[in-house]
């Protein structure tokens, strides 16, 4: 690994990694060489999710933390937790998020406030209490998980596209804040990642071949692909970019 790109002996925190991309980007950063701190709302599911990576990792590389990142109270207990017991946090992953898919017209206003709180309030309150530490030490990386939904949208999930597109909005009021104290904030927003939680989509005749023919890359994402990105958002190789939220689509959003 390229000293630009080491990030031995930094603790990060990926919200949302007990499963799914936030998995297996806290892989991604354990492999550069970060102590990683997972997280998830399943208790079970992430103790699981924390012994099958601790086997790949040396002693305490690996640890994790359950806890609700909608709530303010939960988020600043989390932080204070990880400071005391793993060690100043330098990279932060807002990566917890869910989806809810109904017509507007059918859309309850408690699902959409339930979508808007995991997918945008969540990273205001992670990201503040995180904050908090990295201004005080000068530096650290949050990198927020975006959607190609930041951009576009489709019919059923318009509050997932509000909040998506909202946090981009938000990586950037953090960079106008907190970039002189340095700190870089970007995101990350990925097109169509092949997933298990995908595969009926892929199996889906017509769908893949809508993703096909609308991705010039021709292809499904995979979640190897966000890896390199949210590695170099990470490190000190991304130290002057700032506030950018960086497409990993195939090109999905650069045509029509
Ligand atoms: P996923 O497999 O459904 O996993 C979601 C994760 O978030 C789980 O670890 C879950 O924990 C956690 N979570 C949900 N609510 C939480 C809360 N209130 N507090 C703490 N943790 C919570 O999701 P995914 O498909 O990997 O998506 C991850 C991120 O990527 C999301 O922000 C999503 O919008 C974005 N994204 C995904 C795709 C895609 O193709 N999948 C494409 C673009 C963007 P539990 O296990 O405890 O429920």
């Amino acid at each position: 690994m390229s000293g630009l790109f080491d990030l031995t002996g930094r603790t990060a925190l990926v919200t949302g990694s007990s499963r799914g991309i936030g998995n297996s980007l806290a892989r991604g950063l354990a492999e550069a060489g970060a102590t990683v701190v997972l997280n998830g709302l399943n208790e079970a599911r992430l103790a699981a999710a924390e012994a099958a990576m601790a086997a790949d990792f040396a002693p305490g590389q690996i640890r994790s933390l359950a806890f609700d990142v909608t709530s303010d109270v939960a988020a600043a207990e989390g932080i204070a937790w990880i400071e005391g017991n793993v060690g100043p946090l330098e990279i932060l992953v807002n990566n917890a998020g869910i989806q809810h898919r109904v017509p507007l017209l059918d859309l309850d206003v408690k699902d959409w406030d339930r979508v808007l709180s995991t997918d945008l309030t969540s990273a205001f309150l992670v990201g503040r209490e995180a904050a908090r530490g990295m201004l005080a030490r000068g530096r650290g990386k949050i990198i927020n998980i975006c959607s190609v939904q930041t951009d576009l949208a489709r019919p059923t999930i318009a509050a997932y596209t509000a909040a998506k597109g909202g946090l981009r909005n938000l990586t950037r009021a953090m960079t106008a804040e907190w970039a002189s104290g340095g700190l870089q904030i970007n995101g990350i927003a990925p097109g169509y990642i092949h997933t298990e939680m995908t595969q009926n989509l892929v199996d889906d005749e017509k769908f893949n071949s809508w993703i096909l023919g609308r991705t010039p890359a021709n292809r499904w994402g995979t979640v190897q692909d966000l890896v390199g990105p949210a590695v170099w958002l990470a490190s000190d190789a991304s130290n002057f970019v700032n506030g950018q939220t960086i497409f990993i689509d195939g090109g999905m959003t650069v045509v029509v």
